[in-house]
């Protein structure tokens, strides 16, 4: 069976990154985290003073993209690719609340998309990857052989948010949560630059009520019928 891409995009918290590394290990593909790269980025601002009174320093932030790298280490005692900022794992500081409150507007400056799409375009051309984000489809790799667009409500999204951040030991609100994650959805389905869309060519997942596993099966037998 040759290798195809695979793209999954949606909104926040539907559980993407789950069925896309699931599904990344059970075919033997690499898995790329693309919205860990915005949140990298966005956590280099955070550090660097590039943010204040919760605005960025747009300009600051173009000239020093040439300063951060992002890199991704596959860790074998958790079984997950943990990201790095400049050689630092950054895996557990990038999935603060603080960071998920600045990453959407950093996701609006072009130049920082033009940085990580190049970089993951480069992830992905040798094809055998499972990637999720949220213009995967349309900008990143809009003639990927499967695509799919993942929804669910709102607050199913923030219920779920809610808990495995509260299992990382983070101590928040769950409206906090869900404030969240429909002001990310908003900002980023109206940018002008690559917004949130479902690609015309991709399959819609409302899996409010669907288990990982009933998730991973219909992709599977999507993967088929691609090799009929
Ligand atoms: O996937 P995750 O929720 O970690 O993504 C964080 C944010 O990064 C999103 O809310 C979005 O603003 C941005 N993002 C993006 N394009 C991607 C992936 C993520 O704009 N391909």
């Amino acid at each position: 069976m040759s290798k195809i891409v695979i793209a999954i995009d949606g909104f926040s918290s539907t559980g993407k990154s789950t069925v896309a590394r699931r599904l990344a290990k059970e075919l033997g593909y690499i898995y790329v985290d693309t919205g860990a790269m915005y949140r990298a980025v966005t956590y280099f601002a955070l550090q660097n003073g590039l943010i204040a009174n919760d605005k960025v320093d747009k300009q600051e932030l173009i000239s020093q993209l040439n300063d951060i790298q992002i890199t991704f280490k596959f860790n074998k005692t958790v079984g997950i690719a943990e990201v790095y900022l400049n050689g630092n794992n950054i895996e557990s500081d990038i999935r603060t609340l603080k960071v998920s409150q600045h990453v959407s507007h950093i996701a609006e400056i072009s130049e920082v998309r033009r940085k990580l799409v190049e970089q993951q375009q480069l992830m992905g051309k040798d094809k055998g990857v499972v990637m999720d984000g949220r213009d995967i489809a349309t900008v990143v790799f809009p003639d990927a052989e499967l695509k799919i667009f993942m929804t669910a409500s709102a607050e199913t999204r923030a219920t779920r948010r809610y808990k495995e951040l509260l299992q990382r030991g983070h101590n928040l609100s769950y409206d906090d949560v869900l404030k969240n994650v429909v002001t990310r959805d908003k900002i980023d389905s109206t940018r002008e630059d690559s917004p949130l869309i479902k690609a015309v060519d991709a399959i819609e997942f409302d899996n409010s009520t669907m288990t990982i596993d009933e998730q991973l099966q219909e992709i599977r037998k999507l993967i088929e019928q691609k090799n009929e």
